[in-house]
Order: C-alpha cells, then sequence, then structure tokens
C-alpha cells in the first residue's frame, strides 16, 4: 500500500526549516501533500495562493510532492484525502505543549491517521516564519533563513527591491 503524508501549516512564508522537513518527508513516504491552509486566524503577510506559489517553486525538484491549500478541519481534509500520516516539525521545547495537544485532539477525530513529528537539522531549531518577517520588514538579511526566491518575495512585499 502506497503511503500518503500531509504536511500543513501556515507556510507564511516557507523557510528552510519547513524546507528541511519536507525533505525528510519525500524520502520516507511515497507522496506528500504540503497542505497550505487558509485559515486566516493568523493574519498572513502572504495570500494563500502566494503561499502556494512560493512552495510550489521551492520544491520543484520533488516529484512525490504536491501543494495544495484546506479550509476547515485538517482532519476532515486528511480523511477526505486518506492520508495515512500528519507531519508536523518539532523545533524548541516550546512547540511541544501545543503540539502535543493537537495530536492527542487529531487522533480524537482520526484515530487512524498518524502524526508524525520530525526534528529539523538543529540550526534551524529557533527559525520561524514570525521571525523572518520581522528581520525582512527592516530590510535585514534573511538569505541564510529562507530560499532566494522567498528572499525577493518578501523584500517586494517590504518594497525594499
Ligand atoms: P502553523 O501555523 O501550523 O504553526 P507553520 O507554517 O508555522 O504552521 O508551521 C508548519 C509546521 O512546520 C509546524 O509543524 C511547525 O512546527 C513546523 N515548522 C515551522 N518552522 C520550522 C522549523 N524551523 N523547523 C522545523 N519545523 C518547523
Amino acid at each position: 500500500m502506497k503511503k500518503l503524508a500531509i504536511y500543513p501549516g501556515t507556510f507564511d512564508p516557507i523557510t528552510n526549516g519547513h524546507l528541511d522537513i519536507v525533505h525528510r518527508s519525500v524520502n520516507l513516504f511515497d507522496s506528500v501533500v504540503v497542505a497550505v491552509t487558509t485559515n486566516p486566524s493568523k493574519t498572513p503577510l502572504f495570500s494563500v495562493e502566494e503561499r502556494m506559489e512560493m512552495v510550489r517553486t521551492v520544491t520543484s525538484d520533488l516529484h512525490n510532492l504536491q501543494v495544495e491549500k484546506f479550509d476547515g478541519l485538517l482532519m476532515d481534509y486528511a480523511k477526505k484525502k486518506h492520508a495515512d500520516v500528519v507531519i508536523r516539525g518539532l523545533r524548541a521545547i516550546t512547540d511541544f505543549e501545543y503540539e502535543f495537544q493537537m495530536a492527542l485532539m487529531n487522533r480524537r477525530l482520526a484515530g487512524d491517521i498518524v502524526t508524525l513529528f520530525l526534528m529539523p537539522n538543529e540550526k534551524y531549531t529557533y527559525l520561524n516564519s514570525t521571525i523572518v518577517k520581522e528581520v525582512a520588514k527592516f530590510n535585514g538579511d534573511v538569505s541564510s533563513f529562507v530560499p532566494d526566491e522567498v528572499c525577493q518575495r518578501l523584500k517586494m512585499k517590504f518594497n525594499h527591491s
């Protein structure tokens, strides 16, 4: 049986930390869907279409990966896709409590879908999209935290180009 994993998130924007998890995932599963949430509760900087486009651009070399958007409950989407696994990245301990709660709730909602936590290379442990946006906003150099295409998109968004 072919195994499908979903890697959900806001990806506002995708960082090298997210990409690290993506690369680990495509090596583990037959196919992987990066699922970009349309949930506006975090008031993203980039539209869902822009976020998906950036993910597509930086993963175009990965043949068993697709990029989609979803709204509503992740587990409803995962069931609809017949996913086997939901992947989450685990960074510093700050992620742990929230992720633990989510994973247990999601197990209640869909007991046959496994939440799998992957750890990125330790150099990405303290990296998140929020900090990247903060630095980019003031024209700081984020080139070692995000792919080049994302760097350019951030510059355009903040009118620094
Ligand atoms: P969410 O809105 O679900 O937190 P994010 O886009 O922030 O979405 O992150 C999606 C997933 O990627 C989450 O599981 C998050 O823990 C993980 N992630 C984010 N940044 C990193 C990173 N630097 N290294 C590893 N995993 C990460």
